[in-house]
């Protein structure tokens, strides 16, 4: 009934600015807010927050206080944490996120350092081969993932991002894909572009899956099995302030009820309502719910 995620775990560095920076300029930002990041760890803090059962988070961290610090974000999140290894001389991965006051755009500067060190050999253990639910993004080496994917014997749910091309062997072994609107209009050869439901439905049958759940933002999931009905699931009204990490929090709680044995309809239910409270605090974790604070908005 377990959960395990295999993924990066990042410190953001979030910097308020007036003005984003041009090229070669310098801007003088307010100080620096340090926060819990990288798509797996926010996967598995999520599923923590919501899950009864085991959630184990598999990765790599410097052997730094950075480390440290997303260590004890997850533990407290109710992660298990033992699988998360230190990589010396190596530093913990980080995004430098600049954040321009009044439109509220930003700049992104990605550091891998110690995901990109995380081995097929790190993967090959039991949390891994004897979840119920193995969560999966594209932030540690491809290898890596493949490596994961093949070693799982339970549902293995992948989040394509960031977006790159998915070789045939990876998606053999997908249960349910979790891609945003434009990861799948990549990863089906389309251009971008507002698309109807129909239309994303088509794409995502294009890949030959056993179900594909595209995240629409405010609008909401919508779930595309290989046969059988397509199904929007709108969120619970909600005063979203800050939807970064949203599509975490929702592949961790699809993940979670998953693990439970609940059907893909009734995870995407919960998933999209957790995502939705997920966006009432500011930063990927200040508003994870637990599974009271969904119960309470499903409809
Ligand atoms: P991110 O990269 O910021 O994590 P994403 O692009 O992967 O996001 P989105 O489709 O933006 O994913 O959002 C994921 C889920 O979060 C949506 O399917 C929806 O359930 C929920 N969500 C996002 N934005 C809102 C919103 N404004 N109001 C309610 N729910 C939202």
């Amino acid at each position: 009934m377990s959960v395990t995620v295999v993924g990066s775990l990042n410190e953001d560095v979030l910097v308020a600015v007036e003005r984003l920076p041009g090229r070669g300029e310098t801007v003088v930002g307010r100080g620096a807010v340090l926060a819990a990041g990288g798509k797996g760890a926010n996967q598995a803090a999520a599923a923590g927050r919501l899950s009864a059962a085991a959630v184990t988070m598999v990765g790599r961290v410097g052997d730094d206080p950075a480390g440290e610090r997303q260590v004890a974000a997850l533990t407290g999140a109710g992660v298990d944490t033992a699988l998360v290894r230190r990589t010396a001389g190596t530093p913990t991965g980080s995004a430098t996120i600049p954040v321009e006051d009044d439109s509220g755009e930003n700049l992104i500067v990605v550091v891998p350092g110690a995901n990109a060190a995380l081995t097929p050999a790190d993967v090959d253990v039991p949390a891994v081969r004897d979840a119920a639910v193995v969560l999966l993004q594209l932030e540690v080496p491809p290898a890596t993932v493949q490596a994961a994917a093949e070693a799982a014997s339970g549902t293995v749910v992948l989040t394509p991002a960031p977006p790159v091309p998915l070789p045939p062997a990876l998606l053999r072994r997908v249960a349910v894909l979790v891609p945003n609107e434009h990861e799948l209009a990549a990863l089906a050869g389309a251009g971008p572009g507002a698309r109807s439901p129909a239309e994303l439905a088509g794409l995502a049958r294009t890949l030959g899956l056993p179900a594909v759940v595209v995240t629409l933002g405010a609008r909401g999931a919508l779930v595309v099995p290989g046969d059988g009905p397509v199904w929007l699931q709108a969120p619970p009204p909600v005063e979203a302030v800050d939807t970064t990490g949203a599509g975490d929090c929702f592949t961790g709680a699809l993940g979670a009820a998953l693990a439970r044995g609940a059907e893909l309809t009734t995870a995407v239910r919960e998933a999209v309502a957790a995502a939705a409270l997920s966006t009432t605090g500011a930063g990927a974790r200040a508003a994870l719910p637990d599974a009271g604070a969904v119960r309470d908005v499903l409809p």
